[in-house]
């Protein structure tokens, strides 16, 4: 349902929790961040509120200047929290809007080859293909190609890795996403809105587009694989 991302200088839990509730309009039944900390990958998830995730976190802290986050409305796999993102599988966390529509089919294969599901979502084939092609050998953002490759439906994807304090992967294809650029940081939301008090420069993410994202700027590729010159645009956001 919402989703956003921080490479950022400060520590990006409060960041991504105050992106988070400039969504909540949306609606969503759980919600979840996820960050790396000294290249440690790590997570925290609950269900209702938001304010029950910050509860959570003021006992349970989770540091790094990297992350995601996400409000979810379920659509496969109860409101629980096992089910509420970021899914991990090994070094992957991912976020997800939208439906994987082919994800029984890769789920079976994923079994198959000893890669067993822990939840009831389409999101979480998406961290365990990822896994799998990393395990093969791939780099992170081959890995996130490749699957990404394989899936079928409408989605937004936000993909952070373990041991990559400055590397965050974003797909759009069905489900809008906004890349935004700051000084010496960026960020990721499925609404520009989200990202408002951060900054007001933004790139708007096409149909097909993937955005390999650093601090130093975020480079696209566009559905063809070619490299995509997307435009910066300074909006107008009065709240
Ligand atoms: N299909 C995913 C799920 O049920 C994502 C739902 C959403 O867009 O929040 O977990």
């Amino acid at each position: 349902c919402g989703i956003v991302g921080v490479l950022g200088n400060h520590e990006a839990a409060p960041m991504l929790l105050d992106a988070l509730k400039r969504l909540e309009y949306r609606g969503y039944d759980s919600a979840g961040l996820a960050t790396v900390n000294d290249g440690r990958l790590d997570r925290r998830r609950a269900v209702g509120k938001l304010v029950n995730l910050s509860d959570l976190l003021v006992h349970q802290p989770l540091p790094g200047k990297a992350g995601i986050g996400h409000t979810r409305w379920a659509t496969h796999g109860a409101p629980t929290r096992a089910n509420a993102h970021p899914h991990r599988a090994g070094p992957v966390a991912v976020v997800h809007n939208g439906i994987i529509e082919n994800f029984r089919e890769l789920r079976a294969d994923l079994a198959k080859a000893g890669f067993g599901h822990e939840t009831d979502t389409d999101t979480e084939t998406v961290a365990l293909l990822t896994r799998r092609h990393m395990q093969e050998g791939m780099s992170a953002e081959d890995a996130a190609r490749a699957t990404i490759a394989r899936l079928e439906g409408a989605y937004a994807l936000l993909f952070l890795f373990a041991g990559e304090d400055d590397l965050l992967i974003a797909a759009r294809k069905g489900s809008p996403l906004a890349v935004g650029h700051g000084k010496g940081e960026m960020f990721v939301g499925s609404d520009a809105i989200a990202l408002a008090p951060m900054t007001d420069r933004i790139t708007y993410l096409e149909e097909g587009d993937i955005a390999v994202i650093t601090r130093a700027g975020a480079t696209i590729t566009d559905a063809g694989g070619r490299l995509a010159n997307r435009p910066v645009k300074t909006i107008a956001l009065d709240h």
